[in-house]
């Protein structure tokens, strides 16, 4: 494969990949449970975290009811890396993480002594599943002398590939870092995020090749349906996450991580806020700035292919009722070969120590 970027067209979206739609197809319906039953199950849960010496860790795009439980619990509610670096330091020796496999790979990676659990297995990622590690390790080969710098959303097998791993909160950073060296990179696996970069640092296109994945959640978000948002509420700044087309991003008013668009929503001036970003972090945002109002960047509607627009249909996949099984049984373990893990651990102590001294 070279420059896989440029051998698809934007309008062919990730979303309609044979490979994609095979798992979204996969993907059962969610039954709500009546607040009795909700309240119930997390009773059961709060009584086996205690007995089983766990720490409950969910990620920001969970269901609200997930995240509240985390907070309740004193665990945590973050996005990947955070996810991961609380579980280290964590006492607790199991950890039970509610978002996609690849969290509960990276939290295995930084903690290989405890156990990692997680409501389902089946909860996959887009970006992972478009970056299989056969395809992207000979891509690399092709480009011996490029450094390879891969987004946290990739399975331990592409970590280990990897030179660097980075999350949406340093990717600029740590790109910069490495073209003041005179590095040259391949960047995997989000194109629109890797677009982003670009831009943002003026790089030549030779600078940085980028993977051709996407995020069936983020690559919804539509430019027409936005401005016709913005003259609803012209008062409104819009945040987005640096997943979403380059077209959104360049009518964003911030483009930051999870954590940086909930720090952008209580820092700024504004009362209200247009969100591009998976509709799960309305519950954090609500509660870090409870006098603002949030309102949903907005899809394609019923034409978006992703089943449940603004919302991560893997994502959806944790429950309050999986969660208690897994718990209960042990089951859903994650398990990273020991050899792999440490290899994985150098891209992903390298983004740490760069976190640390920046
Ligand atoms: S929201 Fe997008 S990037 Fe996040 S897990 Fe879902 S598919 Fe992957």
């Amino acid at each position: 494969m070279n420059k896989g970027e440029n051998q698809s067209s934007d309008l062919e979206l990730i979303a309609d990949k044979v490979f994609v739609r095979q798992y979204l197809d996969k993907i059962p319906e969610n039954l709500p449970l009546s607040e009795q039953e909700n309240a119930d199950y997390e009773s059961k849960i709060i009584a086996l975290l205690a007995e089983k010496n766990a720490a409950l860790v969910a990620h920001y795009y969970t269901d609200p009811l997930l995240q509240a439980l985390a907070d309740k619990t004193l665990g945590c509610v973050a996005d990947s890396l955070e996810m991961a670096r609380f579980g280290s330091n964590s006492p607790a020796s199991t950890l039970m993480v509610c978002g996609v496999k690849f969290m509960g790979e990276t939290a295995k990676i930084l903690s290989p002594d405890k156990t990692i659990l997680m409501p389902t297995l089946e909860a996959t990622c887009s970006l992972d599943i478009g970056c299989p590690i056969e395809t992207f390790s000979a891509f690399c080969d092709q480009h011996p002398k490029h450094k390879v710098v891969v987004y946290a959303n990739t399975s331990a097998e592409v970590k280990a590939r990897a030179d660097w791993v980075v999350t949406s909160a340093i990717a600029v950073d740590v790109v910069e870092h490495l073209l003041d060296q005179g590095e040259k990179i391949i960047w995997a696996p989000d194109k629109h995020l890797g677009r982003y970069i670009q831009n943002k640092l003026g790089a030549e296109d030779d600078d940085i090749l980028l993977w051709d994945g996407a995020c069936i959640v983020h690559e919804e978000f539509k430019l027409k349906a936005l401005e016709d948002m913005k003259h609803l509420y012209p008062e409104a700044a819009i945040l987005a996450h640096p997943e979403s087309p380059l077209a959104i991003l360049d009518v964003a008013d911030a483009v930051g991580s999870t954590s940086q668009i909930i720090n952008a929503a209580v820092n700024r001036p504004e009362k209200k806020f247009i969100v591009a970003t998976d509709a799960g972090i309305f519950y954090k945002l609500q509660l870090a700035a409870p006098e603002k109002e949030f309102i949903m960047a907005p899809t394609s509607g019923d034409g978006a292919t992703c089943r449940s627009c603004s919302h991560c249909p893997w994502m959806g996949m944790n429950t309050l009722q999986n969660l208690y099984e897994s718990l209960l049984h042990g089951t859903n373990e994650i398990h990273v070969e020991v050899e792999l893990g440490k290899q994985a651990m150098v891209p992903l102590q390298r983004m740490l120590d760069f976190k640390k001294n920046n």
